[in-house]
């Protein structure tokens, strides 16, 4: 049978092959712990499910309108405008299953074949694969370990080609922690706005940050008419199962977004769309809470990587990822992950899974119990003990 020749141009994600690989292991008997995977073990906060059970009871089981049901779009600008200080409408606010299918219908109707789209690197897998998926090219902007995992503006300039049409931003960063600063934002609209660009903000992680406040380029005065701003419930409100992303930006887009999905998938789940309004207008303690949590966890899982010989961790100010530089354990990033994995049972990525930058490093999720962290510290501890000597 013959196949579309752009089906092959789209990547898996390291963090669902890993999964697959430690599913396994545990099914022969043998324990892992899970560090691998970007998704809070919290439970979703009890007023946002009791209001989705509220609403199938109430009937809200039917076809939504494509870009969302008209009140939760209201509350979607209305917090995506109170959250980056500017004024977005309802018409401008969409509504899809995740932040993951805005990605993906966003980059579907801003680039053509040809096209080439800056990226950051390490960065998301999905942004290069869609990029080649859709004919264009991903260009790498590399995220510098000195630099606080942030990329230099005079990079990114050096990138610019008469056929550069996006650059896509990621703040705080998977798989860093990363964050840019207002003066990089600063310098990144100028640069797009004097070629011509849009900007792909995907701000998932804007509510886990810790010892700074989240920046969105979409709060720069002027860049709304060429800025996507994504976000979603995936993250902050532990609700990765429930696929609920919402993104802003100029109305002719959205409308090209609500086109695309009443093609590919008519709407967002209904029910689902009024857990959202409980999520964004209800009390936020139990999202503080977590926050504080994972504080504590990062630092934990920091000090304890930087305790084993051969491995840095920086602390990174955002997002529930941590991106140690492993070169010092004289082991490439596949072969460190694939040690940890088999030898001390702790799933984690390589970096190099993220983008060729990422060599030398490696992922760690810390949205797992501090308990678990501590064993997994403990293990690797070990196992890199025996391997370096
Ligand atoms: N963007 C980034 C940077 C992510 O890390 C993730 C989840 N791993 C997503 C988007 C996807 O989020 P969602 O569950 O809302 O599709």
């Amino acid at each position: 049978m013959r196949y579309a020749d752009n089906i092959t141009r789209l990547e898996s994600e390291g963090a669902f092959v890993v999964l697959a690989r430690a599913r396994q292991m545990e099914r022969e008997g043998k324990k892992v712990i899970h560090l691998q995977i970007g998704e809070p073990d919290f439970d979703t906060p009890r007023n946002i499910t009791e209001a989705a059970y509220r609403a199938i009871l109430n009937g809200q089981t039917h076809y939504a309108p494509s870009g969302g049901v008209p009140e939760a779009r209201e509350v979607v600008a209305d917090y995506m405008s109170r959250t980056r200080k500017v004024k977005w409408g309802a018409e401008n606010a969409i509504i899809m299953p995740g932040c993951k299918p805005l990605i993906y219908c966003s980059m579907m109707a801003l680039i053509n074949p040809g096209d080439e789209i800056i990226v950051p690197n390490p960065g998301y897998p999905t942004y290069r694969s869609v990029t080649r998926f859709l004919g264009a090219t991903p260009v790498p902007v590399k995220l510098r370990e000195q630099n606080d995992f942030r990329f230099l503006v005079s990079d990114l300039e050096k990138l610019i080609t008469s056929k550069t049409r996006m650059i896509i931003l990621n703040s705080p960063e998977n798989p860093t922690g990363g964050q840019l600063t207002w003066e990089d934002l600063e310098a990144i609209y100028a640069i797009a706005k004097k070629h011509d660009l849009w900007i792909l903000s995907d701000e998932i992680y804007s509510r886990i940050v810790y010892d700074t406040e989240f920046k969105s380029v979409a709060s720069i005065s002027g860049a709304l008419d060429r800025t996507v701003a994504i976000d979603g419930l995936s993250k902050t409100y532990a609700m990765t199962g429930w696929r609920l992303g919402f993104a802003c930006m100029p109305k002719q887009l959205a409308d090209y977004l609500f086109t695309l999905a009443i093609n590919a998938f008519s709407s967002t789940a209904t029910f689902t769309q009024y857990a959202m309004i409980e999520a964004l207008t209800g009390p936020q303690d139990e999202i503080e809470r977590m926050v504080a949590e994972f504080r504590r966890r990062r630092d934990v899982i920091v000090d304890g990587l930087n305790a084993i010989e051969g491995i840095k961790c920086l602390k990174p100010e955002g997002a529930f990822y941590v991106f140690p530089n492993i070169t010092g354990t004289g082991l490439t990033s596949k072969q460190f992950a694939d040690l940890a994995l088999e030898q001390a049972g702790v799933a984690c990525l390589s970096g190099a899974a993220f983008g060729e930058y990422g060599e030398g490093y490696a992922r760690f999720s810390y949205a797992n119990s501090i308990d678990n962290i501590r064993a997994a510290l403990k293990k690797l501890t070990e196992v890199m003990a025996t391997a370096s000597r």
